[in-house]
């Protein structure tokens, strides 16, 4: 982590100003590194074409090669030229969901360099559904590979400050155009078997997916002590989306129970629960509802860890279907 601070250039999250975005565009050009809001994560791009800018988000983030990128691209005819197959299921789900937070994994062309693939064969693309994204990657135009801009199994970025604070000055340059919607990664849906399979669950959940392609199902999970975690794809690693502080998941939050440590920071669904806490800065009321709750359950997790927090204690959301993405991220966030 570098304690100086990188270049942030504020744009309009709806109508980016052309000459900031050029700027930024130039540094892509040249093989640099430029943060920018998606609408569901910060994501840290680079020319996909480009392996040696594609090595520098390596390591920018600590990441190892066997993880592999998402490539970014802004219209369904542009993913269409990075693959060599694109199943029916692919262009229903890209015509329903892009743009959008939902990557679809297919077989890629040998244009993409392997190291954005990490080796594999295949290359997870989608169209995000942000102004900011879609016109920088239309202005470059090229496909932009952006993991979330953070450092190797820290929690995902979801404001330009966590992007800068995780990463220094390891980025080039940062579009700052305010706190994410979605707030945690996309969908990530494999089209190289028989049947559609979800490698990663979001928030565009199986239901809705389900719609357009009644056969998906999750990808089954590997060994039984790895709970829900799918591990057919690499990146699905157990602590990848870990705060530096310890979490805990509990099913009824007491605000003054201290689990013996001396800073334990709390996020609760009910406001009352939390009501007698010693420290109020130490108590974050989530809300009720999944969406909502995901956009700013990151950002609650970076701020107690800024606050110093030893301990996390998250209190159950609901086990619903509707609440299954967040359970995979509390899943790889507890220790
Ligand atoms: P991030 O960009 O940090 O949100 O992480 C990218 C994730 O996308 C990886 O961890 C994988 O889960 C998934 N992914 C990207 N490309 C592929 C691929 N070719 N095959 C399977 N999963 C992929
Ligand atoms: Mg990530």
């Amino acid at each position: 982590m570098s304690s100086q601070r990188p270049a942030v250039l504020r744009v309009d999250a709806l109508h980016p100003e052309p000459e900031l975005l050029e700027q930024a565009a130039r540094i892509l050009s040249a093989g640099g590194l430029v943060a920018f809001p998606t609408e569901t994560v910060y994501g840290l791009g680079a020319n996909a074409l480009d392996e040696a800018a594609v090595a520098r988000i390596f390591a920018a983030k600590g990441r190892p090669e066997r993880n592999p990128l998402i490539v970014h691209v802004a219209s369904i005819q542009a993913a269409r030229a990075l693959v060599t197959h694109w199943p029916a299921e692919a262009e229903a789900l890209a015509a329903a969901f892009w743009p959008g937070p939902l990557t679809l994994v297919l077989p890629k062309r040998a244009l993409i360099p392997s190291l954005v693939s990490a080796g594999l064969d295949s290359v997870g693309i989608r169209i995000p559904a942000h102004p900011v994204a879609l016109a920088l990657i239309t202005l470059a135009a090229m496909p932009i590979a952006a993991p979330s801009a953070n450092r190797y199994t820290h929690i995902s970025p979801t404001t330009a400050a966590h992007v800068a604070d995780g990463l220094g000055t390891g980025v080039d340059l940062i579009l700052d155009a305010g706190p994410t919607q979605v707030g945690i990664e996309s969908t990530v849906v494999s089209l190289l078997g028989a049947a559609p399979q979800i490698l990663r669950p979001g928030m565009l959940g199986r239901a809705e997916l389900a719609r357009v392609a009644p056969t998906i199902d999750y990808a089954k999970s590997e060994p039984a002590s790895d709970e829900q975690r799918p591990q057919l794809a690499p990146g699905l690693a157990r602590k990848h989306y870990a705060p530096r502080a310890r979490v805990m998941v509990v099913e009824h939050i007491e605000a003054d129970n201290d689990h013996g440590m001396t800073r334990v920071g709390r996020l609760s669904l009910h406001p009352s629960r939390l009501a007698s806490s010693t420290d109020p800065e130490l108590a974050i009321v989530l809300p009720a509802e999944p969406a909502a709750y995901a956009e700013h359950f990151y950002e609650a997790l970076h701020r107690l860890d800024a606050l110093g927090c030893e301990l996390i204690v998250i209190e159950a959301p609901p086990r619903t279907e509707q609440w299954h993405a967040i359970w995979d991220r509390l899943n790889r966030a507890r220790s």
